[in-house]
């Protein structure tokens, strides 16, 4: 990674906006640069508060925190705009500056049978977009990026929740090609129907996520047996404005109503071990980031599911429909 925080663009903006105190949020994989960004922010006069939560995505915007701390300005670094918030945020996305062309050229040969591409990105190289475009272009492919829909920030950017952009011009493609890590082309694996090829920035890697798919399916199917059976449910809800992935009331109503217990439990962040000391719980729903029950299962002693899989053991949902719309 060859990382440009846009320094130059940041101090403008902040002068601009002219706050008095901010809490600075980075994602997980730059906290290690608060002190350099400290300073900074130091330098201008502006006090600073770093946000040592975790911060996964741009669904987990600290409104709390900044409430608390009594700050007029969240600063959020490696992220775009994920939903509008009522607290003022100023968004730092962070761009990867580091070349692509090696990756691009020895993906050529994963992408030898396919002449239509269909294009997605993680946020920190879309600087990047028109330069790739055109190396596949120019090697004789067609480029159509992923629409811009639901919580992507710009047409061709995917977030790990939000698959609708890729499968809206599915017909129209061969294959996926995805930028960024495991995380987005598994998302889209699971999403869409067409072969999905991870250009993986990070372990400068090319590879198809083939053989992935089947088995999370087989996994998520005996998940949603395990709520139809279970007799005590947690629903639980997230305290992240951005991480609302369904009503726990209606979820209530209808375990309710099927004659099963169940409780709402509410969590700053959804972890096992929060989850242990509810040993008498068979089941867990988790409202937050649906990518916790259907990447993470495996850490978790009980079953846990996404809102919408919860709808199929309801039977308010087909396990065809979420075959198509994907799991998150
Ligand atoms: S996938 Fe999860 S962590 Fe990433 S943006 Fe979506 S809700 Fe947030």
């Amino acid at each position: 990674m060859a990382l440009n925080f846009e320094k130059e663009k940041l101090i403008e903006e902040l002068k601009k906006r002219n706050p008095k105190k901010v809490l600075v949020q980075l994602a997980e994989g730059i906290k290690q640069n608060a002190p350099e960004i400290s300073k900074w922010i130091e330098d201008l006069g502006i006090e600073v508060i770093f946000s040592g939560e975790t911060c996964w995505g741009g669904c987990s915007v600290a409104v709390q925190e900044a409430e608390a701390f009594g700050v007029d300005l969240i600063v959020h670094f490696g992220h775009a705009e994920f939903i509008k918030m009522d607290f003022p945020v100023l968004y730092v996305e962070v761009i990867d500056e580091l070349d692509l062309t090696p990756l691009l050229e020895k993906s050529l040969k994963d992408l030898e049978k396919y002449q239509k591409l269909g294009l997605s990105y993680s946020i920190q190289h879309r600087h990047d977009v028109e330069n790739i475009k055109k190396f596949y272009e120019d090697n004789g492919k067609t480029v159509t990026l992923s629409k811009k829909r639901g919580t992507n920030a710009y047409e061709g950017h995917v977030t790990g929740c939000d698959y609708r952009g890729l499968r809206e011009i599915q017909e129209e493609v061969d294959v996926f090609v995805i930028i960024g890590n495991q995380f987005h082309s598994m998302g889209a694996v699971l999403a869409v129907e067409k072969p999905v090829i991870l250009i993986d920035v990070y372990n400068d890697d090319v590879r198809g996520m083939e053989g992935i798919r089947d088995k999370i399916v087989r996994q998520r199917a005996m998940s949603i047996e395990k709520l139809k059976e279970a007799k005590k449910v947690g629903i639980i809800v997230e305290i992240k404005p951005g991480q609302k992935f369904g009503s726990p009331k209606y979820l209530l109503e209808k375990l309710r109503g099927k004659g099963k217990i169940a409780i709402v439990i509410t969590m700053n962040e959804v972890t096992p071990d929060k989850l242990m000391n509810f040993y008498d719980i068979d089941c867990f729903i988790e409202l937050a980031c649906p990518r916790i029950a259907v990447d993470d299962f495996a850490k978790y002693s009980k079953p846990i599911l996404t809102f919408k899989e919860a709808l199929v053991a309801l039977g308010e949902k087909s396990w065809d429909e979420i075959l198509q719309e994907g799991f998150v």
